[in-house]
């Protein structure tokens, strides 16, 4: 087996697999190691925007075409916000996004970036250690296999050993997302085109979902800030059975449902706290960067453009040999040139909203008004 490469990624997720899939053209010998076996689960609300397709259109427009073939998907086109009072505001959306499992719609860009004839893919494998120099990028793996690159791109989620490793990235819990799911067949009233939004009296700040899945089952979640947890010691798995079974109008739509999983948890480094997401020889993408909309929770869209716009940095970087921290600035640059504002304006909705139930109550009042609901998708898109 080979040991030295162009590049290596760490982590095949949404964010390793763009990054792979747009080096496709490129000629350079790529490793992508993966911790798991494809096709892997990975805890998420399935909700993939329209932003996600346009990195997929801006790749390949058949990507696309792909995506929208899938079977075991369904349309969104609007949220449907509930208040404390659980009066109710409908935003349509400019474009249709989609409510996809990760299983499925991880798997399937997972197998278009193996259409990459110099990627060599080691599954089941952990990075555990990685180190650069002023020549070369080695990742050590789990059982003790060396692997060198020119570069090497953090793709490796949540909690990525390149950000932890190489930039010293620490969970800061005013800007880190607990959340959780759980996946229900026949739900009541499920409406198969809309994201439903709870903002629950008792379980501010943060939000219970129901977002429609394909065959009458839906993907369920609580999310809350991570310091809100530690303050209040939050249970969050606790808080979402509560909201199931105790809040009345949530547990009418339960009354027949099924659960076809234990409740499960998993963390979201938001994008609301700037990093210095590159450096001599490595860069990061994706949760390993933080790139996750400190509002909405949504991380897939800006992890697959993180990852085209790693590749395209690694492409540029090859041409000019130039993998210094200073060279790699540039893909910081781009990352928060094209996220930082959407993050910014979000993270102030976030703090704004807040556990303000009247606050919450009147912006849902408000947002009925007709002038103004034509104007809300323009603060999210
Ligand atoms: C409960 C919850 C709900 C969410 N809902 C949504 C939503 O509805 N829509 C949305 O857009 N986003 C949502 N997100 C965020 C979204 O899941 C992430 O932002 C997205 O998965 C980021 O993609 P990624 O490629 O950066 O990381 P990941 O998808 O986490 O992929 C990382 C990959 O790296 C691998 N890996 C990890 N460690 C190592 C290692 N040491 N060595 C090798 N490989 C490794 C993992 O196995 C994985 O395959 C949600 C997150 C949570 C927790």
């Amino acid at each position: 087996m080979n040991t030295h490469y162009d590049v290596i990624i760490a982590g095949a997720g949404p964010g390793g697999s763009t990054c792979a899939l747009t080096l496709k053209q490129s000629g350079l010998k790529v490793l992508m190691l993966e911790k798991e076996t494809f096709p892997r689960d990975k805890i998420c609300g399935d909700a993939v925007s329209s932003t996600a397709k346009r990195v997929l259109r801006q790749i390949n427009p058949e990507l696309e075409k792909e995506l929208l073939q899938f079977e075991r998907k369904t349309n969104i086109t609007k949220a449907k916000l509930y208040s404390p009072t659980f009066e109710s505001l409908e935003i349509e959306f400019p474009h249709v996004g989609h409510c996809i499992r990760r299983i499925d719609f991880d798997n399937w860009l997972f197998n278009k970036a193996l259409t990459n004839p110099t990627l060599e893919v080691i599954q089941n494998t952990s990075l555990k250690n990685v180190t650069t120099d002023d020549k070369t990028a080695t990742a050590i793996t789990h059982n003790g296999e060396q692997f060198t690159a020119k570069i090497i791109v953090g793709c490796d989620g949540a909690h990525s050993i390149v950000a932890k490793k190489l930039a010293h990235f620490k969970v800061d819990r005013k800007h880190y997302s607990g959340a959780t799911r759980q996946y229900y067949r026949n739900i009541k009233g499920l409406e198969g085109n809309a994201l439903e939004v709870y903002f629950l009296k008792g379980f501010l700040p943060g939000y219970f979902w129901i977002f429609p899945l394909s065959n009458n089952e839906a993907n369920v979640g609580f999310g809350m800030l991570s310091s809100t947890i530690a303050d209040k010691k939050i249970d969050l798995k606790k808080s979402m059975h509560q909201i199931i079974n105790d809040i009345p109008e949530v547990a009418e739509r339960f009354k027949d449902a099924e659960a076809l999983e234990d409740i499960k948890g998993f963390g979201l480094p938001l994008g609301s706290k700037k990093h210095t997401i590159s450096g001599n020889r490595f860069m990061l993408c994706g949760d390993a960067a933080s790139l996750i909309d400190p509002f909405s929770g949504e991380g897939i869209e800006t992890a697959m453009e993180s990852g085209k716009f790693a590749a395209e940095q690694i492409m540029r970087s090859f041409t000019q040999d130039a993998f210094s921290a200073n060279d790699l600035k540039q893909y910081d640059e781009r990352v928060y040139k094209k996220m930082w504002d959407n993050f910014q304006n979000h993270h102030l909705l976030q703090r704004l909203l807040g556990d303000r139930v009247w606050l919450i109550n009147t912006l849902i009042k408000v947002g009925n008004i007709p002038y103004i609901k034509k104007k809300i998708p323009t603060i999210f898109y």
